[in-house]
């Protein structure tokens, strides 16, 4: 498969996974996490489709887009690995990651960190989303929509 053919497969899966949890998210109370601001679009579609919640969003540098850009307060620079363990106990009601690089080396090294990050930031029912398996015994794997493939995005509920 191209590189070009798994961009567009990756992005319909995370938008359609991002439109599933959506609905249940928005009958929970809780603030939602970005992790991996980049460019702003899922930041952007998120805003979308839960109106009026808070979104906190993080990444090293600003780098989005001008419509995409969270309000000041909202918007954390930095090491993520750092930035958001202050953030621990925020009782998210989603968590959405977007921080893999596509090289299993790195996505391997991040995977030691990146998950138990996730349980402490998310409320008990909270939902993760994200672009790398999350192995955590708080974090149940759950089935992705009917469109999205097995192993292309991931979603997880914190027990
Ligand atoms: N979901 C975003 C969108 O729709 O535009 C794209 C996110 S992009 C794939 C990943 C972003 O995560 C990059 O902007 C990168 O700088 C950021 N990032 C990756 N690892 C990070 C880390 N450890 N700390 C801070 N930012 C990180």
């Amino acid at each position: 498969m191209s590189r070009l053919d798994s961009f567009i497969r990756r992005m319909t899966a995370q938008r359609d996974i991002l439109d599933h949890v959506c609905a249940e998210v928005a009958k929970m109370e809780g603030p939602v996490v970005e992790l991996g601001l980049g460019n702003g679009r899922t930041f952007h579609h998120l805003r979308e489709r839960l109106p009026g919640r808070r979104i906190v969003a993080f990444d090293r540098a600003l780098a989005a887009h001008a419509s995409s850009i969270p309000e000041a307060g909202n918007l954390v620079l930095g090491e993520i690995r750092e930035t958001a363990s202050r953030f621990i106990g925020i009782d998210a009601a989603l968590v959405h990651a977007d921080i893999g690089t596509g090289y299993e080396d790195r996505d391997a090294v991040t995977s030691t960190w990146l998950p138990d990050l996730i349980a402490r930031l998310l409320r008990v029912g909270g939902i993760a989303v994200s672009g790398t398996p999350l192995d955590h015994p708080q974090l149940q794997r759950l089935a992705p929509p009917p469109s999205v493939p097995a192993d292309r995005y991931f979603i997880s509920r914190r027990v």
